[in-house]
């Protein structure tokens, strides 16, 4: 971890064992200035773990809307284009979207088989 003189602002590098969970006294090897150091907060690395995985977490559940949502749309496509016909234009933009998305898997596999 990175500590940094109250006084002075000299940064120094310090082994994560050389400061206790209740803290110490250290003193500026530059201008001798002593203050009281915490330990290395773990929380901040937590917090940025935490605010990932709750990105991720989010990411998966609007896919998982999104995968439901078409699934129902394609399983009810028949009675809803019936019912709806101007849903023509949705399904339309969806099968360009999983041909693209195909597309690009086969491009992706055959770049890899070469
Ligand atoms: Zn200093």
């Amino acid at each position: 971890m990175i500590i940094s003189c109250e006084k002075c602002g000299t940064q120094f590098e310090v082994r994560k064992n050389e400061i206790p969970k209740e803290g110490r006294n250290v003193q500026c090897g530059v201008c001798n200035a002593t203050w009281f150091q915490k330990p290395f907060e773990k929380n901040k690395k937590n917090n940025s773990n935490h605010v990932s995985f709750h990105y991720f977490a989010n990411f998966f559940l609007l896919c998982l809307i999104l995968v439901s949502f078409v699934g129902i749309m394609e399983t009810f496509r028949d009675s809803l284009l019936y019912n709806f016909p101007e849903l023509d234009q949705y399904y339309k933009f969806v099968e360009m979207i999983i041909d693209r998305a195909f597309e690009e898997i086969k491009n992706l596999f055959s770049s890899f088989s070469i």
